[in-house]
């Protein structure tokens, strides 16, 4: 199968295109999956972590209280020392969640300060319960009114932050979609553009191949045909016939009926041609009143047996105005190889000989050149 260079343009353009198109749609998805990620892990959770840091501080002041009042009960005592474990573990959790997060440390050093104080604070309030201190409730106290105001602070600075980091994530996102935007219209415009230049490309190939007057092929489209096929018929075999046809005294159309008139003249004997040959075979003019007609995978035979055709069709060819009633006849030479044995050049050498001696034996008539 010949496989045309617009055939390979338009897969790779078709290739290109879906691979541009992939790349942008998986960048946006991982893009706006990553981005949804830090919105919304970080900072709800550190979020959560300062109010339940909160409530415990508020907890411990009353536990304290409590076990100031009833220093004997053992269940405030197992209370107070559960927060007291349990607030350095918050305090290190949120330290933690804190370094992920856009707040800098540096810029946290007062609540951080805070924080680390009060666990010191804690540390040694443990010594304190047995026996219970007289200032156990306004250790808790003062301890509720530090931490109070280091968390209340910290989750002030939190929701700003958190607020700042989505605005950022929504201007990111709107950017990076009219990137992807413009990148599938800059890549759709040149698609078309391309597929533009490449129908111009084939209209221009194409009318390279044409004959203007009679829309056949003409002699380029021929020749590469030709060797295309004899190139085949080496590897594969096979015959190849070429037909040369040449329309007699054509002159005398145009001096008669005028130069419009024999153009016509050679259009309808065009169509005629066209009509009367098999799908493979290709008829071409090679110029002024001659043509050819390629057979590929036939013989002498077959070959000579449309040329008489093609002759009897010619002088049974009803010319329209003003050459109607003119009789038109043809010369022709027909030359054939096998599996290739002549080029192209040889082959036509071959017909054109055969065709001078049509000329010369009278015309309207078809003489073989076989191989010698
Ligand atoms: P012969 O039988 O020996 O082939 O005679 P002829 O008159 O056909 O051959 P000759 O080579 O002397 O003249 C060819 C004529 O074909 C000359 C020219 O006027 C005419 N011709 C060639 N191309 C065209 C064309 O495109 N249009 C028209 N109308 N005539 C053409
Ligand atoms: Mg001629
Ligand atoms: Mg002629």
């Amino acid at each position: 199968m010949i496989r045309s260079p617009g055939f390979r343009l338009r897969l790779g353009l078709t290739l290109g295109f879906a691979t541009l198109f992939a790349v942008c749609v998986l960048a946006a998805w991982t893009y706006m999956s990553e981005a949804g990620r830090h919105l919304g892990a970080d900072y709800p959770a550190l979020t959560g972590d300062i109010v339940r840091a909160q409530a415990e501080t508020a907890d411990l002041r009353l536990a304290l209280e409590d076990l100031a009042r009833e220093p004997g009960d053992a269940r405030h005592r197992e209370r107070v020392e559960t927060l007291l474990w349990l607030m350095p573990e918050r305090m290190d959790a949120i330290r933690r969640v804190l370094a992920r997060t856009e707040l800098a440390e540096a810029g946290q050093v007062d609540v951080l300060d805070a924080l680390r104080r009060t666990e010191d604070r804690l540390a040694t309030l443990e010594a304190s319960l047995t026996p219970p201190d007289a200032q156990l409730e306004a250790i808790g106290q003062a301890l509720e009114a530090d931490l109070a105001w280091a968390y209340s602070s910290l989750l002030d600075r939190v929701h700003r932050a958190a607020a700042a980091q989505q605005r950022l994530m929504k201007r990111l996102s709107i950017a990076v979609g009219t990137l992807i935007g413009l990148v599938l219209m800059v890549a759709g415009a040149l698609m078309l553009a391309l597929a533009r230049l490449h129908r111009q490309w084939r209209r221009l190939s194409e009318l390279s191949v044409t004959d203007p007057l009679t829309g056949l092929a003409n002699r380029r489209r021929l020749w590469d045909l030709a060797r295309h096929h004899l190139a085949r018929h080496r590897r594969d075999g096979g015959e190849l016939a070429l037909l040369l046809i040449d329309l007699d005294h054509f002159k005398a159309v145009n001096d008669r009926f005028g130069h419009p008139a024999g153009d016509a003249a050679l259009q309808a004997f065009a169509e005629m041609l066209r009509s009367l040959i098999r799908g493979p075979d290709l008829v071409a003019r090679l110029g002024g009143e001659e043509f050819a007609v390629l057979l590929p995978d036939s013989g002498l035979p077959a070959a000579r047996r449309l040329g008489e055709r093609l002759r009897r069709a010619t002088a049974a060819l009803d010319l329209p105005p003003p050459a109607d009633g003119h009789v038109l006849t043809a010369s022709l030479g027909l030359s054939a190889t096998r599996a290739g044995a002549h080029d192209m050049e040889r082959l036509y050498a071959l017909a054109d000989a055969g065709l001078y001696r049509a000329k010369q034996g009278g015309r309207n008539r078809l003489e073989i050149n076989e191989a010698s």
